[in-house]
C-alpha cells in the first residue's frame, strides 16, 4: 500500500482499535483504490481519504421494551449516517445480537460506495441495534420496533435519511416501524422507510430484488466468459431474504440449487431445490419462523449437516447470502479444489481477505457484495422514486430496470478494472467506479458540507 494510504488505514485502527469489521472492510477499499488516488492528485489534496473514512454523524440511544410478561429489556440502537455527498443517507436497519458499532460502520462504509454504484442519487447508512427478534412473539417485536421509532424518526425522513431492512429486519418489521412513524409524525405515502408491504406504498421487486440482483449480476459475469447460467450447478448460504430469492431466479433460470443454511446448520438437496420445495422454505422461514433442519425432515434424500457451511458441497456456482466472514481462506482452497466458476456475494463482506485472494489468484470469477448485492437499494431507490410520484409501477417493469442496472453496475465495475490496468478484478472495478463519484462530490461541495 502506497505510504499516504497505509497512514490513513493506521489511523482508522488507532482511533478505534476494536472495530475489526470496519478495519477489514477499510482495507479492502483503501488497498485497491490507490491507482486512482495517485492519478488524480485532487483527492489526497483535498484529505478526501481521511473524510470519506469517517461517518458524518453517530447517532446512538437506549431502546427500552416490555416483554409478553410485562418484564422491561434494555437494548442499544444506533444509527450511523456515513456520507451523504450524493444524496440522501440510506441503508438497512440490522437487527441481530452481534449488532456493535464497528459493524455498523463497516456496513454504512459498504453502503456509500454501492449506493454510488447504482447510479441512483443516495448517500450511504446503516443502523440497528442487538435485539434478537428470533423466537421473540410479534407483539414483543412490534414493541420494540414501536420503542426504536420513537427515538429514530427524528434521525430520519424523506429527504434527509431513509432505512431499509437487513438481517434480522423484513416486512413484519419494517409494517411495525412504518406504522409508529406514521402515527407519530402525523405523515402518510413519503417514501421514508423501504421495503414497505404492497398496501402501503411498496415496491413489486424489492422483496425479490437483492436475490434477482445478485444472480443477474452473475450472469453478466459469466458471459464475459461465453457461459450461463442455465445448467449449472448452485450451491447459497443463508435462508433469508436474499438467498431465497437468489435461490428463485436460479431455478428460474435453470441452474440446479443444492444448499441453503441458516445459522445453525446447511441442508443438501442433491436432486436439486425445484419451485415447490422452495416455497416450502419461503413458507418455513417467513410465516412460520422455523428452522432449515425442517426441510431435511420434510424432504426425501436430503442431509442435514448441524453446525456447519456448505462450501465443502462441489458445485460451479457459489452464492455466500448469510452474513459476513462466512467464507474463510480454506473454504476457498475447497471451493478451487471442486471447481467452482463464480463467487458471487448477496451478503455484505461474506468473503474473508484471504479468501477473496484465493479465488483471485485461481482465476475464480469473483463479485463483491456492493456491486452484487446492490439490488436490493437499488430497488429501494426506485420505490423512493414510485412514492415520490404518488404512482406504482408493474412487476415487470420494475424486474427491467433493476435487471438494466445490474448490468450498468457489472460494466461499470469491469469497465473500470480494465481501465485502471486489473481486467477481471471486480473488487478494483467497484471500488474506485463508486470512490470516484463520491468523492468528485465531495470536492465540489467544500470542506465543511
Ligand atoms: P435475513 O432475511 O435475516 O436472513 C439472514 C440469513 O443468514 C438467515 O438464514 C440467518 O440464519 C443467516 N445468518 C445470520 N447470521 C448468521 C451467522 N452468524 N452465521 C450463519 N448464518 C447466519 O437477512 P437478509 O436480508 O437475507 O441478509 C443477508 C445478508 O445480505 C446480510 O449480509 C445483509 O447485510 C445482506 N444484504 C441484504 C439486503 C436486503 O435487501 N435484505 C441487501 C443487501 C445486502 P438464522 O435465521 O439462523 O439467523
Amino acid at each position: 500500500m502506497d505510504r499516504y494510504i497505509e497512514g490513513v488505514y493506521d489511523e482508522i485502527v488507532a482511533r478505534d482499535p476494536t472495530q475489526k469489521e470496519f478495519h477489514e472492510a477499510a482495507y479492502e477499499v483503501l488497498s485497491t483504490i490507490e491507482p486512482a488516488v495517485k492519478k488524480f492528485p485532487q483527492y489526497q489534496e483535498n484529505a478526501i481519504l481521511e473524510r470519506i473514512v469517517e461517518p458524518e454523524r453517530i447517532v446512538q440511544f437506549r431502546v427500552p421494551w416490555k416483554d409478553k410478561d410485562e418484564k422491561i429489556h434494555v437494548n442499544r440502537g444506533y444509527r450511523v449516517q456515513f456520507n451523504s455527498a450524493i444524496g440522501p443517507y440510506k441503508g438497512g436497519f440490522r437487527f441481530h445480537p452481534t449488532v456493535n458499532l464497528g459493524v455498523l460502520k463497516f456496513l454504512g462504509f459498504e453502503q456509500t460506495f454501492k449506493n454510488s454504484l447504482t447510479t441512483l442519487p443516495m448517500g450511504g447508512a446503516k443502523g440497528g441495534s442487538d435485539f434478537d427478534p428470533k423466537g421473540k412473539t410479534d407483539a414483543e417485536v412490534e414493541n420494540f420496533c414501536t420503542s426504536f421509532i420513537i427515538e429514530v424518526y427524528r434521525h430520519i425522513g424523506q429527504f434527509v435519511d431513509i432505512p431499509a431492512g437487513d438481517i434480522g429486519v423484513g416486512a413484519r418489521e419494517i409494517g411495525f416501524m412504518y406504522g409508529a412513524y406514521r402515527r407519530i409524525t402525523n405523515t402518510h405515502g413519503t417514501g421514508v422507510l423501504t421495503g414497505k408491504g404492497l398496501t402501503y406504498g411498496g415496491s413489486l421487486v424489492r422483496t425479490e430484488a437483492t436475490g434477482y440482483g445478485a444472480v443477474y449480476f452473475s450472469e453478466e459475469m459469466l458471459k464475459t466468459r461465453s457461459e450461463m447460467i442455465k445448467d449449472k450447478s448452485a450451491i447459497i448460504s443463508g435462508s433469508g431474504n436474499v438467498a431465497q430469492y437468489a435461490a428463485q431466479k436460479l431455478i428460474q433460470l435453470g441452474a440446479k440449487v443444492l444448499t441453503l443454511s441458516d445459522s445453525d446448520g446447511y441442508v443438501y438437496d442433491p436432486a436439486g431445490i425445484d419451485e415447490k420445495k422452495l416455497d416450502y422454505v419461503l413458507n418455513l422461514k417467513n410465516v412460520k419462523r422455523g428452522r432449515i433442519k425442517e426441510y431435511a425432515e420434510e424432504f426425501e434424500g436430503v442431509t442435514y449437516e448441524a453446525g456447519k457451511k456448505p462450501w465443502s458441497i462441489k458445485a460451479d456456482l457459489v452464492y455466500p447470502c448469510a452474513t459476513q466472514n462466512e467464507l474463510n481462506e480454506k473454504d476457498a482452497k475447497t471451493l478451487v479444489d471442486n471447481g467452482a466458476k463464480a463467487v458471487t456475494e448477496g451478503a455484505n463482506m461474506p468473503c474473508t481477505l484471504e479468501a477473496i485472494i484465493v479465488l483471485q489468484d485461481a482465476g475464480v470469477l469473483y463479485a463483491p457484495g456492493k456491486a452484487s448485492n446492490a439490488g436490493g437499494v437499488a430497488t429501494s431507490g426506485l420505490e423512493m422514486i414510485q412514492n415520490s410520484q404518488r404512482y406504482f409501477w408493474s412487476f415487470e417493469e420494475v424486474d427491467q430496470k433493476l435487471r438494466t442496472i445490474m448490468i450498468n453496475i457489472h460494466k461499470n465495475a469491469y469497465e473500470t478494472a480494465k481501465l485502471f490496468g486489473q481486467p477481471g478484478n471486480y473488487v478494483m472495478g467497484a471500488n474506485i467506479a463508486g470512490f470516484l463519484k463520491v468523492a468528485d462530490a465531495m470536492i465540489a461541495q467544500g470542506v465543511y458540507a
